[in-house]
């Protein structure tokens, strides 16, 4: 008897957890039928949510942001074709057409803004993390699900710094220079010369 409970403890487990993992995605994509394609199986829908659970608030509120920005644009098309987790952090890949540069503009601020708070943020359970090394593998956890690894040193001042490189004046330069603070969901600028840096 005892076994047989737990065999369905077990099962009734897996299930509950497998239920949990699949019922935000989908209701996401449910929710935002403009932004995602349809498929028969949720999990074959290219932009079906590929992270963890940890993710889940960084991630409704980016798709939030997005479905927000084309909701002023009815004859827009933003679809997400991709989200996952590449070198440990969030990547959002979307194409779109029909958007004024201001609600590109805005879309990817909305993607930046998620992918440097998954920066800081554990996977697992959303705490606030830093970058761990296990093994060869790399994720963003908090102590508690970090795996055995070993946090990734990091200089001082160079916490959550995000940098988009681009041409200025003919030459490759820092056009964006910004520090995301977790706690505001805000970016910061940050003087590049503070991080030593000299262009
Ligand atoms: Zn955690």
């Amino acid at each position: 008897m005892f076994l047989l409970c737990s065999v369905v403890a077990v099962i009734g487990w897996f299930m509950l957890g497998h239920q949990v993992d699949q019922t935000w995605g989908d209701a996401l994509v449910a929710r935002h039928p403009r932004l995602f394609l349809s498929g028969d199986k949720q999990t074959c829908i290219p932009g079906f949510p590929l992270v963890g659970d940890g993710w889940r608030d960084l991630v409704e509120r980016a798709v939030g942001r997005i479905a927000d920005v084309i909701a002023a644009a009815p004859s827009a098309s933003v679809t997400l074709v991709e989200i996952k987790s590449k070198y440990a952090t969030l990547r959002m890949y979307w194409q779109g057409s029909g958007l004024t540069k201001a609600a590109e503009n805005a879309i990817a601020e909305a993607i930046d803004k998620a992918e440097a708070r998954s920066a800081c943020t554990c996977e697992t359970c959303g705490a606030a993390g830093v970058l761990h090394r296990v093994g060869r593998q790399l994720l963003i956890a908090c102590a508690e699900h970090a795996m055995g690894g070993a946090p990734v040193p990091i200089e001082q001042g160079w916490e959550n710094i995000h940098f988009l490189r681009g041409t200025r004046d003919g030459k490759t330069a820092i056009i964006v220079c910004r520090r995301y603070v977790r706690e505001t969901d805000e970016f910061v600028d940050v003087d590049p010369s503070e991080l030593g840096i000299e262009e």
